[in-house]
């Protein structure tokens, strides 16, 4: 008998008619003989009111802020077990300690180290299917926890490999993965399927389908994702797996964005040894994730230029951060903008086909976009630009790539 996992995001279960059409969905695999584990976010805008009261009082304990914030995913489990008990469905819901799911880490960021199976498959015996909440585990001093926004991907991908299963849907409100943001490019495509790389690369580029960590998780426990639609669930969406040959026709077969990217640059740095590990681990330990870093390195000077990525939410605190190091490292001044977007192409085939790049450069010079940075990796070019020439970059570039065609 196949094993499934399906997973149900806070838009596809934003509602009771929504979780009773949800239930449907598990209702005809499990008619059709699948042993099902369901993974359940909270109900949509549920956890970002939560938090919203939480910063009411006070943003000092990270403990009580999971402990608050799991509940939403309780209630959808609950609920959720409900409505396929009311289809004929055995079901019972099971939150991160009942299971347990153990995590590690810090609170509000932990990851999780392992799911118990046990209750689940002993369920199985039964036909009974399990609902559990996503988000959230236990930790090792038996605390609620909670591991990131958008977690509850990474709980369907643990769960998966925990069980064995055969595949993990995501079901979500968009019916896959695009070439770009249909809400920017007219004539995007859906793909059929992308590769794991490919999938981390457009996740982490500002791609919203799925959470990057996860991706990284399905890579690590070998576990095949289907992301597919709540509202359309005959359509097959696309497919994330391991063994997908590139398009030889197609370098690119994506353009991702992200629009919350600050620029920092650290002018007359003393350059020597130690100074760039002294700035990036003080920013990193205090969570500060930099993207893009460039370093002009001039010949014969004792002197240089660091400019880095930051999320624009996070500008203040690392030029605190940077401010205080003043002392002991010694530069001139900082200069900031605030007011930039990141946006990239991504495709497998990039690896053996050049100019790639010129292209890209050639088609924003075309449309007048300046470029502020770039960075590579072997199937991604990523350009810091102007964030007002956003949409005209990403539909310039979708268009010159022939992602329409794909
Ligand atoms: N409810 C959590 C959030 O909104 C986790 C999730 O949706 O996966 O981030
Ligand atoms: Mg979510």
């Amino acid at each position: 008998m196949p094993i499934l996992v399906l997973k149900f995001g806070g838009t596809s279960v934003g509602s009771v008619d929504l979780i009773k059409s949800a239930a449907k969905i598990i209702k005809n695999e499990y008619d059709a003989g699948a042993n099902i584990a369901v993974a359940v976010s909270a109900m949509s805008g549920t956890t970002n009111s939560l938090i919203k009261n939480i910063d009411l009082i006070s943003s000092k304990d990270d403990a009580e802020y999971d402990s608050i914030v799991a509940s939403g995913e309780q209630v959808a489990a609950g609920l959720m077990a409900l409505a396929l008990q009311e289809l004929n469905i055995p079901a019972r819901s099971w939150l991160g300690w009942q299971l347990p799911i153990y995590t590690s880490g810090t609170h509000r960021y932990a990851t999780i180290s392992k799911i118990e199976s046990k209750n689940i498959l002993e369920g199985f015996k039964k036909k009974e299917v399990a609902v559990v909440a996503g988000f959230q585990g236990i930790s090792l001093d038996g605390r609620i926890t909670t591991i990131g926004r958008g977690g509850t991907d990474n709980t369907a991908v643990f769960l998966a490999s925990a069980i064995n299963a055969e595949r993990c849907d995501i079901y979500t409100d968009v019916d896959g993965v695009y070439t770009a943001d249909p809400r920017i490019v007219d004539n995007v495509k859906r793909l059929d399927k992308v590769s794991y790389e490919e999938m981390i690369e457009m996740a982490s580029q500002g791609a919203k389908v799925l959470q990057t960590t996860s991706v990284e998780s399905a890579i690590n426990h070998n576990v095949k994702l289907q992301v597919r639609s709540t509202f359309d669930p005959d359509n097959k969406g696309t497919l994330i797996s391991e063994d997908i040959q590139s398009n030889e026709q197609h370098a690119v077969t994506g353009v991702a964005y992200s629009k919350d990217e600050a620029k920092i640059t650290i002018i007359n740095l003393l350059d020597k040894p130690g100074i760039a590990a002294t700035i990036f681990k003080s920013l990193s330990a205090k969570d500060i994730n930099v993207d893009m870093i460039v370093q002009n390195n001039f010949i014969d000077r004792k002197v240089t230029n660091l400019t880095f990525t930051v999320p624009v939410i996070e500008l203040k605190k690392s030029l605190d951060i940077i401010d205080d190091l003043k002392n002991s490292i010694s530069f001139e001044s900082i200069i900031s903008e605030d007011n930039l977007s990141k946006v990239s192409i991504i495709g497998a085939g990039m690896r053996n086909q050049p100019g790639i790049a010129a292209k890209m450069f050639e088609c924003l010079s075309q449309n007048n976009i300046n470029i502020e940075v770039i960075s590579t990796s072997e199937i991604k070019i990523s350009v810091l630009i102007d964030r007002a020439k956003t949409e005209k970059a990403v539909k310039a570039l979708h268009h010159i790539f022939e992602l329409d065609k794909l």
